[in-house]
């Protein structure tokens, strides 16, 4: 048997001997596009309790279950980071939850601000993106994304002990300052295409758990400006030091 290629997240336990039954999505994929059929070996993971080899035991056209082997890694969650950003066009956000789960975050939160112009946020497509860019990267965690939730309602339940590292295109050209950030809970903030308006601005200046950042002297687009966040922030204070 050839070393297993194919990771796919599923919603149960996982053990030694455990079955796991696919749901009809998964045993389409399996068996109709990847020509898989008992027998194969594939990893799994749930979010939970780390990846594990299975082994396909029933297959039907809708159908079929895996049963666990043993596990191949350990679970790994991301470090306390979540990411609030006001969703862009369609194409844009999917690009920006798929860097996010792959540049590890624990939390991904639509925000709408003055300046968002973006048709409804479609919260279930976008935790299936989340989803499949955890398969694909080898994650052993799915950040949860939230439905959309307007700025002004977000920043005023907020939990002072989780800074926002706010990225303000103002700043742009200003040094990037993480060296004083201690490590903890933290949220990056990155808005739309239009910027913050500025009594946005004003109220995020106010707030004493918001920490201001550059991202540069040039004005990166939403999606880039997110994975250069996120970047910025693991290499300061998250898992990748
Ligand atoms: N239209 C605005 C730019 C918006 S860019 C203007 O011309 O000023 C979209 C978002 O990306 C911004 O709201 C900010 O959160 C982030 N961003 C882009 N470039 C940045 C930079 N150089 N520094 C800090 N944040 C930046």
């Amino acid at each position: 048997m050839t070393a297993a290629k194919i990771r796919l997240f599923v919603d149960h336990p996982l053990g030694v001997g455990q079955s796991v039954p696919l749901t009809g999505p998964q045993a389409h994929y399996l068996f109709g596009v990847m020509r898989q059929g008992a027998g194969s070996r594939l990893l799994v993971f749930n979010g939970r309790e780390g990846e594990w080899l299975a082994e396909v035991t029933e297959t039907g056209k809708r159908t079929g279950s895996l049963t666990c082997l043993e596990q191949s890694g350990p679970q790994l969650m991301p470090p306390d980071l979540w990411l609030l950003f006001a969703p862009v066009k369609k194409a844009r956000t999917d690009f920006i939850v798929e860097k996010a789960t792959e540049l590890g975050v624990a939390r991904i939160v639509p925000v709408h601000t003055d300046f968002t112009n973006s048709e409804r946020v479609r919260q279930d497509r976008l935790q299936a993106h989340a989803l499949e860019a955890a398969e694909q990267c080898g994650a052993t965690f799915v950040p949860e994304v939230r439905g959309l939730i307007s700025l002004p309602r977000l920043l005023a339940d907020w939990d002072g002990d989780r800074r926002i590292l706010w990225a303000d295109e103002s700043l742009a050209g200003a040094a990037a300052a993480l060296a004083n950030a201690r490590p903890g809970a933290w949220a990056i903030l990155i808005g739309p295409e239009g910027g913050f308006s500025e009594p946005e601005k004003a109220r995020l200046r106010s707030l004493p758990h918001v920490v201001s950042v550059s991202l540069g002297p040039r004005i990166l687009r939403a999606d880039t400006a997110a994975a250069a966040a996120i970047t910025l922030w693991q290499a300061a204070l998250g898992d990748w030091r």
